[in-house]
């Protein structure tokens, strides 16, 4: 039955997507939800804790869930860099939100198991105080020299990540504030470094994800509307 349920939930969420990468946040879910998911060709997955990724992507191994693509979406602190980088089948992190950060994945970057990891910057659109990200375009520009000090790095800038604002009466004109400004700083920064690649935007959530594909989102992340409904 739960099968039956997130096979609808993925199929449904799926046709809304245009051409938007889904992933699914398994964070709330026991592993055996991944397998599930997997099995109706689900492929790609967010966790926003280091270990609970640690221990899910072993699973996976043991099952030879060899498609699987994690994705890190939490805020990810410097002492667990060590740890996440070592994980085989890890594709992004969603969340580099400091240059602290960033320099502590490129001292670890040999580490890698996989031949490059795309990295997406946080940027906090909304403003709240609890949320991470950077905060000016400056920093972001800072951060992104540093990143392209190093052109042989296995770390790939791929683009930017942002939340809608949490607290708001008004959330749906909040949230599409927030994708909108982040296509805005997205497009400034191609045409200022002329970046061949476009940038990927990874944006929305469950109850956030028509807007922000609305948008131009390239990766939605979405957990309870897959496995809680
Ligand atoms: C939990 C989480 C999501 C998914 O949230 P849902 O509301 O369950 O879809 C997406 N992005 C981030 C960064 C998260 O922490």
């Amino acid at each position: 039955m739960k099968k039956a349920k997130i096979t609808k939930n993925l199929n449904q969420i799926k046709k809304e997507l245009k051409n938007a990468q889904l992933v699914a946040v398994s964070k709330y879910s026991p592993f055996e939800d991944v397998v599930l998911a997997y099995e109706a060709n689900q492929f790609d997955f967010g966790e926003n804790k280091v270990q609970e990724l640690i221990d899910k992507a072993q699973l996976a191994q043991g099952l030879g869930l060899n498609k699987i693509r994690w994705h890190f979406i939490g805020h990810l602190q410097t002492n667990k860099v060590k740890d996440l980088i070592k994980i085989p089948n890890l594709f992004a992190i969603h969340s580099v939100d400091s240059i602290r950060l960033l320099e502590e994945l490129m001292k670890r970057e040999a580490d890698l198991q996989v031949p490059e990891l795309k990295l997406f910057f946080q940027v906090n659109t909304s403003h709240e105080l609890e949320k991470s990200g950077f905060d000016s375009p400056e920093e972001l520009k800072q951060a992104l020299d540093l990143l392209m000090a190093k052109p042989s790095s296995k770390l790939k800038f791929f683009g930017l990540m942002t939340m809608g604002t949490i607290r708001t009466t008004d959330f749906e004109v909040e949230a599409s504030r927030c994708f909108r400004d982040l296509a805005l700083i997205a497009q400034n920064l191609e045409s200022l470094y002329q970046l061949k690649d476009k940038l990927h935007l990874s944006m929305g959530m469950s109850q956030d994800y028509k807007l922000a594909i609305e948008a131009g989102s390239d990766y939605v992340r979405i957990g309870s509307a897959i496995f809680k409904t």
